[in-house]
């Protein structure tokens, strides 16, 4: 439907053939959610879906500020949209493949996945989805039976393909390509098609600004209340949907700091944990400037006041999801919340100056295990608290920490899946405590220094 739509804004692209193409593992929930039998597809009909060998694929053209700095042209470089359906539940989803080889937007690179990075999407979007958090998933991961050249080491890599499922691919990068080369009637029909599409009780360009940003900031609400950072949050890695999208170096915190960064090229730090925030309402701006175009204001002036009195509010739909999500987290009721964002704010600090693992103190709430040197703060909190409040359906046990994800991607690339198919099932059900998985409970060794390359 995007390519009917907007013509403009891909071109038909065929996915290379893979040699020798096999299931690494296929999501079996998310496949009958999609009204797909298993069985199906991993038959030679469904293998040819999974690898984009069918009609009416193409590659999207967008644009976006990486790093701050603006980039004309960006666009699915080893990636093609497979197309859109219903599903079961009436919404409608994308189907994309990651690694299927050079487009016409590719620019430095092979066009090819490897095996590692393809993994970590699927064990991330599968973990937030698990814990509540709007995301994209994985329908699939398959190793393509070629090797790829390393990104790092010189070990060649098994390539791979992603299969993801998105509520759409359409980015504030994609709403910055119209504004800067197209003629402002394809700008309209996009912000029809997005708000058709995401928000459809809302109308016009300033409504369609209000709709995302209040989408992203319970997004990165959530984001931070879990310890995840995102790794690159480029405008062209933003999703108008709302869903978290493109999980290339992120990483959950183990010990909680504001500065914490895991992404090889992020040297500046500019994608922190603690910068989250900020940087999605600096997303939410360069959307809003893209959007000036469209707002048909005879006074351009009145035009950016109007967009920036919206951006102006996304810092209280932060503050509200962000304490609504925290008082859920500690098992604040609803008539106990007026001091939990003074509690909170009190409580980032604390976990960070006691070096606190993040997912752990959540979690030990629950469990009265609370370290000692935080007896001033629980007695704040135990005010505050319901009487048995039990809070381990919201703490997640297991995350995908890095030093387990990192050895379980490790096994992967050597031949071996059990270790992240076994991490799979943990941060799918990740609530729950069970035998044989204690080993992902706690941080292990060397997850501070750790580093994250993009795949
Ligand atoms: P990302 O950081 O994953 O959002 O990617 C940024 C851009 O680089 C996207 O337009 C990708 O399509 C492109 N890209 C990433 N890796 C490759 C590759 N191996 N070959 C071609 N293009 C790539
Ligand atoms: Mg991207
Ligand atoms: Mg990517």
């Amino acid at each position: 439907s995007y390519a009917e739509a907007l013509p403009e804004l891909s071109v038909p692209w065929r996915a290379d053939l893979p040699p020798q193409p096999e299931i690494a593992w296929l999501n079996e929930e998310l496949a009958a959610e999609l009204g797909m039998d298993p069985h199906w597809l991993r038959g030679p009909e469904g293998l040819a879906l999974l690898t984009g060998q069918i009609e009416g694929t193409t590659a999207q053209v967008y644009a976006g500020h990486q790093f701050g700095s603006p980039n004309p042209q960006l666009g699915d470089g080893r990636a093609v949209l497979l197309g859109d359906l219903v599903d079961v539940r009436g919404r409608r989803r994308d189907l994309h493949l990651k690694g299927a080889g050079r487009t016409p937007f590719a620019r430095g690179g092979d066009g090819k996945a490897p095996l590692g990075p393809m993994l970590r999407e699927a064990v991330i979007g599968e973990w937030l989805h698990a814990v509540g958090v709007p995301t994209t998933r994985a329908l699939a991961v398959l190793t393509t039976g070629e090797r790829i050249a390393p990104r790092q080491g010189v070990t060649p890599e098994p390539g791979a393909l992603l299969v993801r499922v998105a509520a759409s691919h359409l980015r504030v990068g994609t709403f910055e390509y119209a504004a800067w080369h197209l003629d402002p009637e394809v700008g309209h029909r996009l912000l029809e098609h997005t708000l058709a599409r995401h928000h459809p009780s809302a109308d016009g360009p300033l409504a369609l600004l209000e709709a995302v940003t209040g989408a992203q900031a319970e997004l990165v609400a959530r984001w931070m209340l879990l310890g995840f950072v995102h790794g690159v949050m480029n405008t062209d890695n933003m999703a108008l949907s709302g869903e978290g999208i493109d999980y290339g170096p992120c990483a959950v915190l183990d010990v909680h700091r504001r500065g914490a960064v895991f992404s090889s090229i992020d040297r500046g730090g500019r994608y922190a944990y603690g910068n989250q925030p900020g940087i999605a309402l600096w997303n939410l701006s360069r959307f809003a400037e893209s959007l000036l175009p469209l707002m048909g204001a005879t006074d351009p002036n009145r035009a950016v006041e109007q967009a920036t009195a919206v951006l102006e509010r996304f810092e209280v739909r932060y503050r509200q999801a962000f304490e609504r999500g925290l008082a859920e987290k500690l098992g604040i009721p609803e008539d106990g919340r007026e001091g939990v964002g003074a509690l909170g704010d009190e409580l980032f600090a604390l976990l960070e100056t006691q070096q606190l693992d993040h997912t752990r103190f959540f979690r030990a709430l629950d469990e009265d295990r609370a370290p000692a040197q935080m007896a001033g703060w629980l007695e704040k909190l135990r005010k505050l608290r319901g009487d048995g409040v039990r809070t381990h359906r919201v703490n997640p046990l297991y995350v995908p920490r890095n030093v387990h994800l990192e050895s379980a991607l490790r096994a992967a690339h050597l031949g071996d899946l059990r270790p992240v198919l076994e991490l799979l099932g943990a941060v799918a059900s990740p609530f729950d405590a069970r035998a044989g998985l204690e080993h992902l409970e706690t941080a292990g060794e060397g997850g501070e220094g750790f580093l994250t390359f993009c795949g």
